[in-house]
C-alpha cells in the first residue's frame, strides 16, 4: 500500500548516499511484490533470469483491479502499472556483491531467494502466515524447498525473511519447512486416493475444505489459494497417470 511504501522510502533516506548502489530485488512477479517498484525511480531492478512476463501481466491486471476497487492513488494515477525494467537478471547460484540468488521455482516459474550474510530471503515461501502456494509447478515447488533446506543447513542461515509475516529464526526455519512438506504430503496422499477409488472432484475438493494446517481449519481468505493447489496437484498427477491425454506446451 502507498503508506507503507512512504515507510520504506523514509526508512532507506539515511543509506542512500552516493557511493552506494540502488537496487531492487523482485522475488517474483506477483502484484504485491512489483506494485513498488515506480516509487523507487533511481534504484536499478533485479529479478530471476526466468522472469515471466505473461504472469507480470496478469499480475498488473490484478493490481489494477485491487486499486479500482479500494480506490488506491498510485504514482501513475491512470492507466496501469508499466512492465519492470530489468537491469540485472540474475541466474541460479549466481553471485552479485554480498548477494547470493538462487532459482526457487514453484510458487512461481520467476520466484527467487538470495542470502545476504546470515539471512535467507524467499518469496513467498515458509511464511507463518500461509501454507504453501503452489501457482507454477509441484515437482518445482518440493525440489525449491530442497534448495531452501539445503542452504540453511549447509550456509549458518540464522534467519529467514518470507515477506509475508514475521522471519524465522534458528530452529523455527526448519520447523516451517516440515510444516510445508506435511500440507503437501496431505494434498498428495488425498489426490492419490481419490484417484485409487475414483472418486468425482467434487468429493476430492470437500475432503480438501476439512483439511487442517498447523493445527487450524484453512482460513476463509486462503480457500481459493487452497483449491487452486488442489487442482495443480490433481492434474499434475492426472498427468503423469495419462501423459499422452495432456496435449505438450
Ligand atoms: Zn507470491
Amino acid at each position: 500500500m502507498p503508506g507503507e511504501i512512504a515507510a520504506l522510502r523514509s526508512f532507506l533516506k539515511p543509506y542512500e548516499i552516493p557511493s552506494r548502489s540502488r537496487l531492487l530485488i523482485l522475488t517474483h512477479s506477483h502484484f504485491d511484490h512489483i506494485a513498488g517498484v515506480p516509487y523507487f525511480p533511481e534504484y536499478a531492478v533485479m529479478t530471476s533470469s526466468a522472469w515471466d512476463r505473461d504472469n507480470e501481466e496478469r499480475a498488473i491486471r490484478q493490481l489494477e483491479h485491487f486499486d479500482t476497487e479500494f480506490y488506491v492513488d498510485r504514482p501513475w494515477k491512470q492507466g496501469s502499472l508499466p512492465f519492470a525494467k530489468i537491469h540485472y537478471p540474475v541466474h541460479h547460484h549466481e553471485t552479485v556483491g554480498p548477494f547470493q540468488f538462487f532459482h526457487t521455482p514453484g510458487h512461481t516459474l520467476d520466484s527467487i531467494s538470495f542470502t545476504y550474510k546470515n539471512v535467507l530471503f524467499v518469496g513467498d515461501y515458509l511464511s507463518s502466515l500461509e501454507f504453501p502456494f503452489i501457482n507454477a509447478s509441484l515437482p518445482d515447488y518440493k525440489h525449491s524447498l530442497q534448495v531452501i533446506t539445503e542452504l540453511v543447513q549447509q550456509s549458518s542461515i540464522t534467519t529467514l525473511v518470507s515477506q509475508h509475516g514475521p522471519p524465522a529464526d534458528g530452529t523455527e526455519i526448519l520447523t516451517r519447512i516440515d510444516s510445508a512438506h506435511g500440507y503437501i504430503d496431505d494434498l498428495c496422499h488425498l489426490v492419490e486416493t481419490a484417484k485409487q477409488q475414483h472418486d468425482a472432484w467434487s468429493d476430492v475438493l470437500a475432503q480438501a475444505n476439512s483439511l487442517f494446517y498447523q493445527g487450524r481449519p484453512i482460513p476463509l481468505g486462503l480457500k481459493s489459494a487452497h483449491e487452486r493447489n488442489l487442482k495443480t496437484i490433481w492434474e499434475e498427477y492426472h498427468q503423469s497417470l495419462h501423459p499422452s491425454s495432456f496435449p505438450k506446451s
